[in-house]
């Protein structure tokens, strides 16, 4: 057993580690035997993973989450079947939580299972050509899902989705595609499950001719000079810290209100959970007092209509700015929106972006099992 745990960390490293796959605490991986599964915590950063982030489930009683009725009302839901995961644990020690796709994990019948959010996947997930392209490139080796709300709901449609197809062609998908949010990969070989993962990216790769430029561009002093009276700004309620980023593909977006319009909503889930559903852009230039004002409007307006501070500032020429209350995170919190232009430049090869709509956006807002995860990997 050691050793087949040690090799789900090789793997959960080997992703983990590579932005192009997960960002901080994105993800999540498994390994099942027929009595029972090991999944890595919800909040657990798969880059590196302590002996703590796997916790062990009983798969008797996993099971019985997939049959029982859980009722409609969404938040009594989600509380639920997180109540039935946490018993399912061999271990009641811990105050860790299993990840909220755990059942995806265990309904699908193979030793492996890594789950993750690639970019490029992505790309082509979070597009308006989502489903014919996937279906076209993957056919019958793959499972494509609509967009569904995370938790109980998605892991419905997905189990709606595998029964189908077992079925059909008398064993499970080696491959689900679930738009707007990422991949499962599963196999009883590790080995299989690097070549799938290769030979996913390597055929997506193919349709792709507008890459992202992130040639770098140097930080501009203007943004520098600026930055102590932005921090003011949005330091009224307690102090926060503030980083920079620019590059050619950054600037690209910021030309103008239609280029920010291709950035302005985010793609998946957790693009809310780091970096909220609105981004504040400034469409000034050249003068720094001008910037300087625009921002402060900005932001009284941005505050007065969301309800809260923008986590990432934009503007013109200069680059982004993350907003956080804790250093560590607004490097993740830039990371994450470099990611979501990314995939907004990606999607440009598959009929462009396609955001997620205003409901499925606030269900992820006042999804309480997000807000846990989030805290958990501040403490990480
Ligand atoms: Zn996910």
């Amino acid at each position: 057993m050691q050793t087949q745990l040690e090799i789900l960390r090789q793997l959960s490293k080997r992703y983990g580690t590579d932005k192009d796959y997960i960002i901080a605490s994105g993800g999540n991986s498994s390994y099942k035997t027929a009595d029972y599964l090991w999944i890595t915590a919800s909040g657990s950063f798969l880059g590196k993973l302590q002996d703590t982030d796997l916790l062990k489930l009983s798969r008797k009683k996993l099971a019985k989450l997939r049959s029982k009725n859980y009722g409609s009302d969404a938040r009594k839901r989600e509380e639920d079947v997180k109540n039935d995961l946490v018993s399912s644990m061999t271990d009641t020690g811990t105050n860790k939580r299993p990840s909220v796709e755990t059942s995806i994990h265990d309904l699908i019948e193979y030793a492996y299972v890594i789950h993750t959010h690639p970019t490029r996947v992505n790309g082509l997930l979070c597009s308006n050509q989502a489903e014919s392209m996937t279906k076209k490139l993957f056919g019958e080796m793959a499972l494509y899902v609509a967009y569904q709300d995370p938790g109980y709901t998605l892991f419905k449609k997905v189990e709606q989705g595998v029964l189908a197809f077992r079925r059909e062609r008398k064993r499970d998908p080696k491959l689900i595609f679930i738009q707007n949010h990422g991949i499962f990969v599963g196999s009883d070989s590790p080995e299989e499950i690097i070549r799938l993962y290769a030979m996913v990216d390597e055929t997506i790769s193919k349709e792709i001719t507008i890459y992202p430029d992130v040639s770098q561009r140097s930080i501009d002093k203007q943004i520098l000079a600026i930055m102590p009276e932005v921090r003011n700004m949005v330091s009224k309620e307690r102090l926060m810290f503030m980083k920079v980023r620019n590059h050619a593909l950054i600037e690209s977006y910021l030309e103008n209100e239609s280029l920010f319009e291709k950035i302005s909503r985010p793609f998946t889930p957790d693009i809310i959970v780091f970096c909220k559903s609105r981004y504040l852009y400034v469409n000034v230039e050249k003068n720094s007092e001008k910037i300087l004002n625009a921002l402060e409007k900005g932001l009284k307006k941005f505050q007065s209509d969301y309800g809260y501070l923008p986590k990432i500032l934009l503007v013109k020429h200069l680059g982004m700015i993350s907003v956080s209350d804790n250093e560590k995170y607004s490097e993740i919190i830039l990371d994450i929106f470099e990611d979501l232009i990314k995939i907004s430049c990606y999607s440009e090869n598959f009929g462009g972006p396609h955001f997620m709509n205003d409901r499925e956006v606030t269900f992820i807002e006042e999804w309480e099992a997000e807000k846990y995860r989030y805290e958990m990997a501040r403490k990480t």
